[in-house]
């Protein structure tokens, strides 16, 4: 962001449904976040909502590439230059996912990637990566990164001490050339996990129910009637019971997804707590990613007053995720007593 020369009095538009380091980094540095809403189907951000958020003020966009899968980055490219907005990748947990056969982080200005461990190229510690498009744009990471000094003790900028530590880069430097196996592994889990699950009544693929975004509040946000309501949630013969209580992720046509997480998205009031409590119980390693979306955050409360009723994906989302161990070295054993385990609540629960 300050490579781009932004700064305060500046808006840059970010999801509000992915990790805090998204938007604090706008906010550290003097701008304003301004949240847009999500999309049911790939949890990334909605362009629609996106577009509604534009103001004079907006310098750039921050796409994240969540859970490991790409942004609609040919519609949001072609917008974001259309208005001479630039674009930063948030690809934290997306190196070497594609979309539509490139790499995602080529896209947009710039791309940022994490080596932190549980990402997955991780170090044993905190490392990064930013790339860049334009060659005066890299030079400028260059020297942003070593407190803006060129030649030494001359300072052309204020930049910090941003350089990665060189045991992190003599780790990450052996685990590069087995990244593609780690990768393999990931998506083999995946697909395990798809056919399986999907296998279980009351469990289906997500992408039956690819949709849009309610454009009128729901006023009484009651799951059976959102059911109803919105063609991306599951529906019974009558339209309005959903029998599936666990949608499954799935990869987008044109995709190739990293499966940094495989979120579920468990859906009815208190369920999806239940399921992970359910697991935990059994020593499986549920995790939530993430509960509070960042438009509800104690410290960008007095960025968000008109938040409260407009990210409804967001915060149904953060009420329904849940990922499952997805890790390249889980054995088959474990997959399956995942599997069992929640083949074992869904019985419980439909009972
Ligand atoms: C992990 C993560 C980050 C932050 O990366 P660090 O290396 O921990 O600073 C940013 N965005 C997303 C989406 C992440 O998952």
């Amino acid at each position: 962001l300050t490579a781009l020369g932004i700064g305060p009095g500046d808006e840059v538009i970010c999801p509000s449904f992915t990790f805090f380091a998204t938007a604090g980094s706008i906010a550290r540095i003097g701008a304003v976040p301004v949240f847009c809403d999500s999309q049911f189907i790939d949890f990334n951000l909605d362009i629609d909502d996106l577009t509604r958020r534009v103001t004079p003020k907006t310098k750039a966009i921050i796409p994240v590439h969540l859970f490991g899968q790409a942004a609609r980055m040919d519609r949001l490219m072609d917008f974001a230059r259309d208005k001479g907005i630039f674009v930063i990748e948030d690809a934290a947990q997306a190196i070497g996912a594609q979309y539509q056969g490139r790499q995602v982080g080529g896209f947009g200005d710039l791309g940022v990637f994490s080596f932190y461990p549980t990402k997955n190229l991780g170090g044993f510690g905190d490392a990064g990566m930013v790339v860049a498009q334009d060659e005066s744009l890299s030079e400028k990471l260059r020297l942003l990164r070593n407190h803006g000094e060129n030649p030494k003790y001359h300072h052309l900028m204020v930049g910090g001490n941003f350089r990665m530590d060189p045991l992190q880069a003599g780790l990450l430097n052996v685990k590069l050339p087995h990244y593609q196996e780690y990768l393999q592994k990931r998506r083999n889990n995946a697909a395990y996990y798809s056919k399986e699950l999907s296998n279980i009544a009351g469990i289906e693929a997500g992408t039956q129910w690819e949709g849009e975004r309610p454009r009128e509040p729901v006023e009484n946000p009651d799951p059976l009637k959102l059911a109803a309501l919105r063609p991306d949630m599951p529906t019974s013969n009558d339209e309005r019971v959903p029998t599936h209580c666990i949608l499954l992720p799935t990869e987008k046509p044109g995709c190739l997804h990293t499966w940094n997480q495989y979120t579920l998205r468990v859906i009815g009031n208190g369920k999806r707590d239940s399921l992970k409590a359910f697991l935990t119980e059994r020593g499986i390693g549920a995790e939530i990613y993430y509960p509070v979306p960042l438009h509800r955050q104690k410290c960008f409360e007095h960025f968000c007053v008109d938040y409260r009723e407009s990210l409804p994906v967001a915060d149904e989302l953060a009420s329904q995720v849940m990922s499952i161990p997805i890790f390249p070295e889980l054995t088959v054993s474990s997959k399956d007593q995942v599997i069992e385990s929640i083949q074992d609540w869904v019985k419980s629960n439909h009972e």
